[in-house]
């Protein structure tokens, strides 16, 4: 079946991702023991080449598109882009037992940008720093769904490739967050904007019970928790923050969940329900005014009227809890505040 002897499999992998060739050879041998044997040496070559993304034969698609065509379901999509922000991942116990761990990342070309999901060892690169903000990444063979707020998501899978710093590439990116930056008091329900404010007032996070695999809310019952895509999975908790931002025009309600909400605590949610049970929720409220009480940040989502609480208040869609102080600066100058 393998066409090329792994001589020429390994100088392509070489010329594609400028690893060295013992790296190459070192990441075969892993992957026989990886195995058990199970292939031989050209078929762990094969193997390892199709994980970095390296294409032995010509390819026949179309090849790569830009952020802004992708739209939901879509198959095998190629892109290029670079990593503007990263999310730590979330650590699950899958169905066979074995810990999981989902990630994910904002990708952005010169036309738009998109929340893109990854997956175990991949996912593992957003801790060990191999995959970081500024790194120009190739993507092929990943596929794009709707996400909660209704907004596209673009999802590696184990057939997909993610292949870092790829050569002769040079990506531009569209201004960050893709969305205008507005004052809180030029909000309007069902408008999407970018705020920058400070946090004035944060409420005791909250916890609900979703699934592991797609982050969706589960059904719990006698005989454990039901995703309605996943079926019977095993739950895992997420996080929901409320808080309120000031940015001297008016102030506002946000809401924030999962990865979003971590961000805004600095905990994991895992983190956040132990000191709960541990130190319970005094200290819990203490810790979380500490980090995040008082700090400029900049958060960006759509403004949604809550009826049953008669108040508007804006679904965080991204958070930055470092902005730029340049950024800050400048609003603040805008603003008449400094
Ligand atoms: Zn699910």
């Amino acid at each position: 079946m393998l066409q090329l002897p792994i001589k020429d499999v390994i100088s392509k992998i070489q010329t594609e991702t400028g690893l060295s060739e013992p790296e190459i050879r070192q990441q075969i041998v892993n992957k026989m023991t990886a195995l058990e044997g199970l292939v031989s040496e050209d078929g762990a070559a094969y193997i390892v080449a199709s994980e970095l993304g390296v294409q032995l034969f010509k390819d026949t698609r179309s090849g790569a598109i830009k952020v802004k065509d992708i739209v939901s379901g879509m198959q095998a999509i190629e892109t290029v882009g670079k990593v503007v922000r990263t999310f730590s991942p979330n650590t699950f116990t899958g169905k066979d037992g074995k810990p999981k761990q989902v990630g994910s990342f904002i990708l952005a070309d010169e036309t738009a940008e998109i929340r893109t999901v990854i997956w175990d060892q991949r996912a593992g690169w957003l801790t060990d720093g191999r995959l970081k903000e500024g790194l120009v990444v190739k993507i092929k063979d990943a596929y794009s769904k709707q996400n909660n707020l209704g907004g596209k998501e673009l999802h590696l899978g184990y057939k997909s490739s993610l292949i870092l710093e790829p050569k002769n590439v040079t990506v531009d990116v569209v201004a960050r967050t893709g969305v205008s930056k507005k004052k809180i008091a030029e909000l309007a329900p069902g408008e999407t904007g970018s705020v920058l404010g400070e946090v004035v007032q944060v409420f005791t996070p909250k916890f609900y019970p979703v699934c592991p695999q797609c982050g969706k809310k589960v059904t719990l019952d006698a005989a454990g928790a039901t995703c309605a895509t996943h079926k019977s999975v095993t739950q895992q908790q997420a996080m929901i923050l409320n808080f309120v931002l000031d940015d001297t025009t008016e102030t506002l309600r946000c809401v924030a969940f999962r990865d979003r909400a971590e961000q805004l605590v600095g905990l994991t949610a895992i983190e956040t329900q132990e000191i709960l049970a541990k130190d319970g929720p005094d200290r819990l409220q203490e810790r979380i005014d500490e980090f995040l009480l008082g700090k400029t940040i900049e958060v960006s989502g759509r403004v949604n009227r809550n009826e049953e609480y008669d108040r508007t208040e804006m679904i965080v869609n991204q958070v930055n809890v470092s902005p730029d102080p340049k950024v800050i600066a400048k609003e603040l100058l805008n603003s008449g505040k400094a």
